[in-house]
């Protein structure tokens, strides 16, 4: 199929004009390595907005989950209890450190980690939960912060969903011991590449940084407070260029009209498929938002009632020029992992890979475009009903 103007993709990353400015800045101060001007600039912006004050930012999510799986002690025979429904970043990380995954089912009502399975799969081997707000839409910290602190466990967050939303006022990625953010091309604010560690409980602190810095205590060296740095522990290199947390800034600059605009679409897909008929006569669900500062307008799912139908509108939607996409493959049925997790059905992870579907959704998109997908999505029902 030929793509042409009226095509409408999934994702159109935003771009800052700012960030032309900023790189050229960090150039000309000549100190682009990592740390510098404007990765301090970043890490200020997450303290002032969302009252994170320990964060390093990173070269990925990825990297920021490895991060925490090294802070957090994995090793050999560990247990880390992980949603399915998820990127693979969110166990590999641990399954690098020679984790076993347990995998935990999704709720019935939306695809993130259902709290009543997680009791379940805790035993004297698990060490730490990961939780992964999905859509931005967060997870039930109550019940799973009474998890937490009954079995003692270190929870850690993959944010790479969920900037800017909350819970109950207070921002996702302040509720975990780690917590871990992207900025990669396909989240709500893009450096192409990048991420962000934030760490809530201060006893990692120390460690990251080394961590961090290949395993040296270069970064106290350069606060001078000692005067030779040398190889004190085991680490890597997480720290991101001053280029990419330049054009990071630019669009920080523009965090709440970015913000704005994908809520709006969000609100709007959502206000006009609830009145439908095709939605009333339950041809498909809407995301299930208990409570409205829950959302933070990062993906627009509906979903159908078979994987069948899922694809055959995908298929529909792309021969009108619109391009929907299914998402994850649950880890749990992955062929990297299927065998060492066995036949645990997991009803509801498998129901969102076979019957979710991701509308496009990107601050430029326009209010008409998805008017042109409402009406394309009923034209689907409508013609498969004759
Ligand atoms: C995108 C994503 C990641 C990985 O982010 P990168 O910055 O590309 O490493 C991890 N977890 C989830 C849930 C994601 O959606």
């Amino acid at each position: 199929m030929k793509i042409n103007k009226n095509f409408i993709p999934y994702n159109k990353p935003f771009f800052a004009h700012e960030s032309l400015n900023f790189i050229k800045d960090a150039i000309s101060k000549k100190t682009i390595a990592s740390d510098g001007f404007y990765t301090k600039k970043c890490q200020k912006f997450f303290a002032d907005k969302f009252n994170f004050q320990n964060t390093f930012l990173t070269p990925s999510c990825t990297a920021s989950l490895e991060m925490a799986a090294l802070l957090a002690n994995i090793s050999e025979g560990d247990e880390v209890i992980v949603p399915s429904y998820t990127f693979t970043s969110s166990a590999n990380a641990f399954v690098l450190r020679g984790a076993k995954i347990k995998f935990a089912d999704s709720n019935i009502y939306n695809p993130n980690i259902d709290p009543s399975e997680i009791e379940k799969l805790i035993t004297n081997k698990t060490k730490a939960i990961v939780i992964v707000h999905y859509a931005g839409i967060a997870c039930d910290m109550n019940a799973i912060k009474l998890i937490t602190k009954k079995f003692g466990l270190l929870l850690i967050e993959d944010c790479a969903h969920a900037i800017n939303s909350y819970f109950y006022g207070k921002p996702l990625g302040s509720f975990g011991d780690l917590s871990c953010f992207s900025f990669h091309d396909t989240k709500n604010i893009s450096s192409g590449e990048g991420g962000l560690l934030v760490i809530n409980n201060k006893r990692f602190l120390n460690r990251a940084e080394i961590i961090r810095e290949k395993g040296t205590n270069r970064a106290a060296f350069f606060r001078g407070e000692i005067n030779k740095y040398s190889w004190v522990d085991i680490g890597s290199s997480f720290l991101c260029s001053e280029i990419t947390s330049a054009y990071l800034y630019g669009q920080l600059c523009n965090f709440d009209k970015i913000q704005e605009k994908r809520v709006k679409i969000f609100d709007y897909y959502y206000s006009k498929l609830k009145k439908k008929s095709i939605y009333k006569s339950g041809l498909f669900e809407l995301p299930n938002i208990i409570n409205l500062e829950n959302r933070n307008g990062h993906i627009f799912y509906i979903i159908l009632k078979s994987g069948k139908v899922r694809d055959q509108l995908i298929i529909f939607l792309r021969e009108n020029n619109v391009q929907a996409i299914s998402h994850y493959i649950s880890l749990h049925s992955s062929k990297f992992y299927i065998k060492e997790h066995g036949s645990r059905p997991l009803k509801n992870a498998d129901k969102y890979t076979n019957c979710l579907l991701r509308l496009p959704l990107y601050p430029n998109l326009k209010l008409n475009e998805v008017n042109k997908i409402i009406n394309l999505i009923e034209k689907f029902f409508k013609d498969s009903k004759s």
